[in-house]
């Protein structure tokens, strides 16, 4: 059975835990410069979970799932919101950190152009956003990452 994972809409402010959702796997939107009242229509429309650090917007009378993000470090932020995560291998790096894309794998001969000489030999997968042309690999950070990610999850 495929897992249904919530999606989200973060204010611009929570950026940074946008990111860290998006390494995780979750779509997590953030539109900019875009109002409120805008933000609460795509919510809906989207099924979006919208997740504020604004009192104001988290006490709307329309009815849309939100969600009062109350901590200001990005790490007790996740924390915050464990009740709808789950850390899952398969979901993890699957999406662009920039631009909340899916990313595609890539053969490493396609953008040996783009990437350094040391990267092109030391590494075999490759992956990138089609959105914004970012080129993802599993180097030595991506182990201490992972590691990091699960620990927020599990504390
Ligand atoms: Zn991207």
């Amino acid at each position: 059975m495929k897992e249904i994972k919530p999606k989200f809409l973060l204010d611009e402010n929570l950026n940074r835990l946008a990111r860290w959702l998006r390494m995780l796997g979750y779509d997590a939107a953030v539109y900019k410069s875009v109002s409120i009242h805008n933000k609460v229509r795509l919510a809906k429309k989207e099924r979006r979970i919208y997740l504020t650090r604004s009192k104001k917007t988290a006490k709307l009378k329309e009815e849309f799932s939100r969600f009062l993000i109350s901590e200001v470090d990005h790490q007790q932020q996740l924390g915050e919101l464990r009740q709808f995560l789950k850390f899952n291998d398969d979901f993890i790096f699957t999406r662009c950190i920039e631009c909340n894309k899916k990313i595609e794998k890539i053969s490493k001969e396609k953008i040996k152009e783009i990437i350094p000489p040391y990267i092109y030999e030391t590494f075999i997968e490759f992956t990138i956003c089609r959105k914004c042309g970012k080129v993802y690999w599993q180097g030595s950070h991506y182990a201490s990452m992972k590691r990091q990610l699960k620990n927020m999850l599990t504390i």
